[in-house]
């Protein structure tokens, strides 16, 4: 095993040493590339998975102290590819286990059905994981401000004041979950303008790049899934209803209701509003991790994240192919 749930302090180096293990260990269908670079000069990784035709956009790490789901991608990462590597040994072996049955063969044949859904998965699509867009701001969350190494970006930061725990914009003080352009998008400030930022203009290129048949944007607290867009079609909208139920039966999140889809007094500019009014297809952003936990989040929370969002990511490829 490459990415390790349990690990302390995840830091943006081992991810990107991970990313490059992981890479390596399953050449055959994980490409890791870069994709930008953030104000502090961290490399932006896309993780492309699998041989399909389609694409689906799966993204964590916009917001800073939302520490969990990174590393929750990482490990999907490798599970999938495992399972999608040894999935033709599991059907010799249960072939085998088949001649002469034992106790074991349920947890067997389980293991090979759902191997089998992953292998589909894979080959009729290619995820695009980038599961950390926003390294500077990760790296301020879990190390503090010394981890920004250019002085001009770092004094700016202590300037605004906030605790790096709860720390949620990138090195120059921007939210970029408040950065794409959209039609909810307002202007916060004299020399605010939407898509300022280097890790905004690097996910838009990546959007535009391929044509994907729909987009997941991890975020975390609340075990929520936002679906409604108040600026799409009806039609549009029952579709997103229809993926975010079927979401709720899996993990039991709760679906926020239309009037909230946008907080009083806040704006638009998610990464969820430009790629709907782009491209029409399904976009979600869901909030692992109970409403009640602190920041910094347990490490705890990582296992019911990965337990929650393997099941998501793959439901998604099966209702938008
Ligand atoms: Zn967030």
């Amino acid at each position: 095993m490459i990415v390790n749930l349990n690990e302390p302090f995840y830091s943006y180096d081992k991810l990107i040493y991970d990313a490059v293990s992981l890479a390596q260990q399953y050449d055959s269908i994980l490409k890791c590339v870069t994709i930008g670079k953030s104000h502090d000069n961290r490399d932006i990784l896309l993780l492309k998975l699998g041989l399909g035709k389609k694409y689906m956009i799966c993204c964590a790490g916009v917001h800073a102290r939302e520490t969990i789901n990174p590393i929750v991608l990482m490990r999907i990462i490798e599970y999938y590819a495992q399972l999608y590597v040894t999935h033709k040994e599991r059907r010799i072996s249960l072939k085998k286990q088949l001649e002469k049955p034992t106790h074991l063969l349920k947890a067997e044949y389980e293991t090979m059905l759902y191997g089998a859904c992953i292998y589909e998965l894979l080959q009729t699509f290619t995820i695009l994981f980038v599961p950390l867009l926003n390294p500077d701001g990760y790296m301020i969350s879990l190390y503090g401000f010394d981890a920004i190494r250019d002085k001009t970006l770092k004094q700016k930061c202590l300037a605004m004041q906030i605790s790096n725990f709860e720390w949620k914009f990138n090195a120059r003080g921007i939210d970029i979950n408040r950065n794409f352009p959209s039609r909810l998008w307002r202007q916060k400030s004299a020399d605010d303008y939407a898509a300022s930022e280097n890790e905004t203009q690097a996910f838009i290129r990546l959007f535009h790049q391929y044509k994907s048949e729909g987009f997941l944007d991890f975020h975390s607290r609340g075990k929520s899934i936002y679906y409604y867009r108040g600026m799409m079609s009806e039609r549009y909208n029952q579709q997103q209803y229809e993926i975010a139920q079927r979401f709720k039966e899996i993990t039991n999140y709760v679906l926020v209701v239309p009037e909230e889809e946008v907080d009083t007094g806040d704006s638009g500019g998610n990464t969820v509003h430009y790629y709907s009014e782009h491209f029409n297809k399904p976009a979600l952003t869901i909030e692992t991790v109970e409403e009640e936990a602190e920041f910094p989040l347990e490490d705890k929370y990582r296992m019911y994240a990965f337990e929650e969002l393997k099941l998501v990511i793959f439901e998604f490829g099966s209702m938008i192919v």
